[in-house]
C-alpha cells in the first residue's frame, strides 16, 4: 500500500474493489488527535484517537487538510473508534 506524505498529513492511497486501476483511485487523509489529552497519550505511547477522511481525488485533499487542522477527538479521555468520514460530508 502506497503512503505518502502530502501537505500536513499522511495520504494512503487506496483502490476501490482493490483493482489498481486510476478511476478507482481514492485517497485516504489520516490525523491523529493532537488535543492535550491525547498528545499526552502519545507520548506515552498508547494509541491516539485518530480521523480518516476518504477524497475521491486529489483535488479534494486540499479541503480536507483545512477540516482536519481544526478536527480534535470528541474525548480525549477514552479510547475512541476511527472517525471515517468522505470528504463529501465535510
Ligand atoms: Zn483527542
Amino acid at each position: 500500500m502506497e503512503v505518502q506524505k502530502m501537505g500536513k498529513y499522511y495520504v494512503r492511497v487506496c483502490y476501490r474493489n482493490g483493482i489498481a486501476k486510476e478511476e478507482n483511485k481514492v485517497f485516504e487523509v489520516h490525523k491523529l488527535c493532537d488535543c492535550a489529552w491525547c498528545r499526552e497519550k502519545y507520548l506515552g505511547r498508547t494509541r491516539v484517537n485518530k480521523i480518516t477522511i476518504t477524497a475521491e481525488c486529489e483535488d479534494e485533499i486540499e479541503k480536507v487538510e483545512r477540516f482536519l487542522d481544526g478536527w480534535k477527538c470528541a474525548n480525549g479521555e477514552k479510547d475512541l473508534p476511527i472517525v471515517f468520514m468522505k470528504a463529501n460530508q465535510i
